[in-house]
């Protein structure tokens, strides 16, 4: 049957998502999702729709959450794109901007899936290294060897992405780098900003003084609703209007633009999970580098702790033995490492806890 697939296909690895038990069968601390329950304002707007049918399509731009977006953060709404978790906003970035045999940017070691659309696409993949500091070297943006613009001429560059906060590092690069590399690059830099609500600054403001800016957001972390999949992002309304032409024609379902529009207008709520949050964050770095890990500063709802002198696979497997799943990452040319979601105390607490006794 393999000769009926598209080569591009076969050849990937394909994404592998982090694993998901069933509930309440281990403490989660894999896959960056929130230890809180989202916004009550969330549930009421679900019971609500849900209330008036939903024999109707949903609108397909989504103009509530369109308005909230531009009311947040001060941009015209045809700048807001909606999508189905910000999965779906980067692969319409990716079959927007990047053909066939073009070529895609990312850092290594990033965010997995990047790579797969690239490789579904058929398009090459350019992974420049982070420096051992996890900030990036200047090649990011500028290429000598292919006359200063990356890619090469059969395959010329098109889109970079750049995940800020970082994943699995939680590291941040500067909004002053960032305006610098999205103005030497010569094509649009997504910045996708999964984590930016746990990081000091964001670079919503920079889309409006630089067009090859692209903002992504997602409200499966910050928000605590990894499980409605809904994504935003801010660009030109230029880029907007073609990623529409893009975009599968209902890509957010009636339930979750209400749900969505509701977390946006609950801030208060924002801002006190993203207070326990570090608060918490701030105790596991603690902890683990008190145990020998090396514990870059973390940005985000997560942490990635490496080892120079004990191996973490068996770490790893000791926690999973015992019912608390963290990542186990292992990246190849840079090394391994554990990335350990922020639960609530009590799971944080077990998890370093149960590495102590493993130590
Ligand atoms: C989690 C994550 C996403 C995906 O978010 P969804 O909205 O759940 O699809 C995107 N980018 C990065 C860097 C992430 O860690």
């Amino acid at each position: 049957m393999k000769k009926y697939i598209r080569p591009e296909i076969l050849a990937m690895g394909g994404y592998v998502p982090g694993e998901q038990p069933k509930p309440g069968e281990a403490v989660k601390l894999n896959t960056n999702e929130s230890p809180y329950p989202a916004s009550e304002f969330v549930y009421e707007a679900i019971r609500q729709v849900a209330g008036e049918g939903l024999s109707r399509y949903p609108d397909p731009l989504c103009r509530t959450v369109r308005s909230a977006v531009a009311k947040k953060f001060n941009v015209p709404p045809e700048s807001v794109l909606c999508g189905n978790g910000s999965d779906d906003l980067l692969t319409i970035l990716t079959r927007t901007f990047v053909g066939a045999g073009e070529t895609l940017r990312l850092p290594f070691p990033s965010y997995i899936l990047y790579k797969s659309l690239a490789e579904i696409q058929g398009a090459h993949s350019e992974e420049i290294r982070f420096n051992a500091d996890w900030s990036l070297p200047p090649s990011f943006s500028f290429s000598p060897a292919f006359g200063g613009t990356g890619g090469t001429d059969a395959h010329p560059l098109r889109l970079a992405f750049l995940p800020n906060p970082n994943s699995p590092s939680g590291t941040v690069i500067p909004k002053k780098r960032i305006l610098e590399i999205a103005e030497e690059l010569p094509c649009p830099l997504v910045v996708d900003e999964a984590y930016a609500d746990f990081a000091e600054e964001h670079c919503m403001d920079l889309v409006q003084q630089c067009e090859k800016i692209i903002v992504c957001r997602t409200m499966s972390k910050s928000y605590s609703l990894a499980g409605l999949r809904f994504g935003f992002l801010v660009a030109s309304p230029k880029f907007v209007e073609q990623m529409i032409k893009v975009k599968d024609s209902y890509n957010c379902d009636t339930l979750s633009i209400a749900a969505a529009a509701a977390a946006l207008e609950d801030d208060d709520w924002l801002q006190n999970n993203r207070r326990k949050i570090i608060a918490t964050r701030r105790q596991l770095t603690e902890r683990m580098r008190g145990l020998g890990f090396t514990v870059p500063d973390s940005h985000s709802n997560f942490t990635w702790n490496a080892h120079s002198k004990i191996p973490v696979k068996p770490v790893y497997e000791y926690l999973k033995r015992n019912g608390v799943l963290v990542r186990y990452m292992n990246y190849a040319g840079w090394g391994d490492g554990l990335r350990i979601s922020v639960g609530t105390d009590e799971q944080t607490s077990r998890c370093v806890d149960l590495i102590a006794e493993f130590i």
